[in-house]
């Protein structure tokens, strides 16, 4: 039987409805404003890209609505409000994340890893989703027993992304997943973004790398110094001559 990683169904929501509606965001550090008023959305079965220099806020974005930073303004998932709900809730409700750096933990094999990742979930559930991210990440299954530190940075990565789809989620939040790969590495983990997408589930993606970003978004959001400046299809903003100028150095 072929094993898909295919997410829990999205109930009773009208295609025009986004999935996640954000809504005039706004976020501190102290009085360091970091969002100023950010507007997006995500449709369900959509690969999302955010894309935009060092700092210009594209983590905060990420962390705001995985609920980790602190957030005014509105943060609607599958029309409801969760702007005040717990992280820890969030993650039930099937938004999972995987943190810029990956953030395995180095010495506990792979498995335990991760195990880890699906602590909102029966153990029977558990094993069931482990079996399918080894089908889909084969490396993962070879290297099991493995402390997680032994990994090279491509297969933390995929540790990282693996480790998130144990929750069986609605969304993946993607933070920079090609940051400090080879460039063969970087078109694996893309590769593998999309593959999960074609399995059914819903992307959105911080990169600093645009291309490689907008190249497989269906849609794409670019972030400058806290809002956004320009959003529209991916394959039209790659193809725009600010965004080329600005970030494909062309
Ligand atoms: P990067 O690609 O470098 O992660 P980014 O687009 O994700 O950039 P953020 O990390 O969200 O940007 O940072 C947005 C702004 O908030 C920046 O001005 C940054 O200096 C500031 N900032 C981020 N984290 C903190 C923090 N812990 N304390 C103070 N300011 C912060």
């Amino acid at each position: 039987m072929k094993m898909t990683v295919a997410p829990l169904p999205v109930p009773h929501l009208p295609q025009a409805q986004p999935l996640l509606s954000v809504k005039a965001l706004t976020s501190h550090y102290g009085r360091i404003q970091a969002l100023h008023g950010v507007d997006l959305a995500v449709h369900a079965g959509q690969l999302v890209a955010l894309v935009g220099a060092n700092g210009a806020g594209k983590t905060t974005l990420l962390r705001a609505i995985s609920g980790v930073q602190p957030a005014g303004g509105g943060i609607d998932f599958m029309r409801e409000d969760i702007s005040r709900m717990a992280a820890s809730r969030r993650v039930r409700l099937g938004i999972s994340q995987v943190p810029e750096g990956r953030q395995v933990f180095a010495p506990m094999t792979v498995e335990d890893n991760l195990k880890l990742g699906a602590f909102t979930r029966s153990k029977a559930e558990a094993a069931q989703t482990l079996a399918s991210m080894y089908e889909l990440f084969p490396i993962l299954k070879d290297k099991r027993q493995l402390p997680a530190g032994t990994l090279s940075g491509g297969q933390q990565q995929m540790l990282a992304m693996a480790r998130a789809l144990m929750a069986s989620p609605k969304l993946l939040l993607l933070d920079e997943p090609s940051m400090g790969l080879a460039p063969l590495i970087v078109r694996e983990i893309f590769e593998l973004i999309c593959k999960l997408r074609d399995q059914g589930i819903t992307i959105l993606v911080v990169e600093q790398n645009a291309r490689a970003a907008l190249s497989i978004a269906d849609q794409g959001y670019v972030m400058e110094l806290g809002r956004i400046v320009m959003s529209g299809p991916g394959s039209e903003l790659l193809s725009d001559d600010r965004i080329r100028q600005a970030y494909l150095g062309m």
